[in-house]
């Protein structure tokens, strides 16, 4: 059996990391699937998808990492016909979507991990995330 669904997100800053766990379990608590894979998937190209630890240390460490690599201000050619070439670039490394299994009807996470959306150029209202579960 396969369940579309999709959320929207408002983000409130440039750059913002927001944990959309919650949303993608009530998702799966209103359908019919007990276990499969749920694909989470941004339909924007400067946001991603990524699984990882909810400290708040450890996001200002992340957003410090993916600084350091990839800097706002880089003389790149995408910022002549659109003022937001680090963005891209920060999303091309972190990646649209992830895949999660599902098991007895939750999302089957480790015990530290959260599923995260990252806003890479906002802030932008409804950010649209494609959720796709195949299971039965
Ligand atoms: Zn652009």
């Amino acid at each position: 059996m396969i369940f579309k669904d999709k959320i929207t997100i408002n983000s409130s800053k440039r750059f913002e990391i927001i944990d959309i766990t919650s949303k993608i379990q009530s998702v799966i608590d209103e359908n019919t699937i007990n276990r499969g894979i749920i694909n989470i998937f941004s339909k924007h190209s400067t946001s991603a998808i990524i699984v990882n630890e909810n400290e708040k240390g450890l996001l200002l460490d992340f957003e410090r990492s993916l600084n350091d690599i990839i800097p706002n201000d880089n003389s790149y050619k995408h910022d002549i016909i659109d003022n937001n070439a680090d963005s891209h670039l920060k999303s091309f490394f972190l990646g649209s979507s992830e895949s999660i299994p599902i098991n007895d009807k939750k999302l089957a996470i480790g015990t530290w991990q959260s599923v995260f959306f990252i806003e890479l150029d906002g802030p932008r209202n409804n950010r649209t995330i494609e959720l796709t579960i195949i299971g039965d």
